[in-house]
């Protein structure tokens, strides 16, 4: 859905939408998770001298892999967002807005994606390093047992890293 500036009322549009996970899933390339169900939101948009000033509410169901034990799992996303969209290239006027402190993004054309919008919050909710949970026990990388489920007799040498190593003399024998 397009949201065209001059067509936003002096009191501000108000808006819900909910995009089906076979419209927004194949717009978020490059990213390891899947839809469950539509995305919705609320956003709000006001207008301003410069462009728009937009806030809303984005709400998601996620099926992730973990990045330790390799099963999948579900993540609810809902970020909040309040962004300001000003209409032009990059100006004098911008650098004084990032200097205000608001995120400022510039948009060529009076207009907006609501999908754009749907997918950028999404992709920054993801986390760098999914997890089903955060005591996730991973695989055994001996015997590959999902140690979430299984105990398992291999004897695993500790890792040494840097951190340890400089320990490593005060330990008691
Ligand atoms: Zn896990
Ligand atoms: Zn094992």
């Amino acid at each position: 859905m397009k949201i065209i500036f001059e067509d936003i009322p002096d009191s501000g549009l108000q808006l819900d939408v909910s995009e089906e996970a076979a419209r927004i899933g194949p717009l978020l390339h490059g990213i390891d998770a899947a839809l469950e169900g539509p995305v919705t939101a609320h956003l709000e948009a006001m207008r301003t001298d410069e462009g728009v000033y937009l806030t809303g509410h984005v709400s998601a169901r996620l099926r992730l892999i973990c990045s330790r034990c390799v099963s999948e799992y579900k993540l609810l996303v809902e970020p909040d967002f309040s962004l300001y969209y000003v209409v032009g290239i990059e100006t004098d006027a911008e650098q004084e807005l990032h200097a205000s402190d608001l995120e400022v993004t510039m948009t060529p054309v009076p207009e907006l994606d609501t999908d754009d919008i749907l997918v950028s919050q999404i992709a920054v909710e993801l986390p760098m390093k999914p997890l089903c949970t955060d005591k996730c026990k991973g695989l055994c990388v001996k015997c590959g047992v999902d140690r979430n489920k299984e105990e398992c007799d291999c004897v695993i040498e500790e890792p040494v890293d840097a951190r340890f190593a400089a320990l490593k003399g005060f330990k008691p024998k």
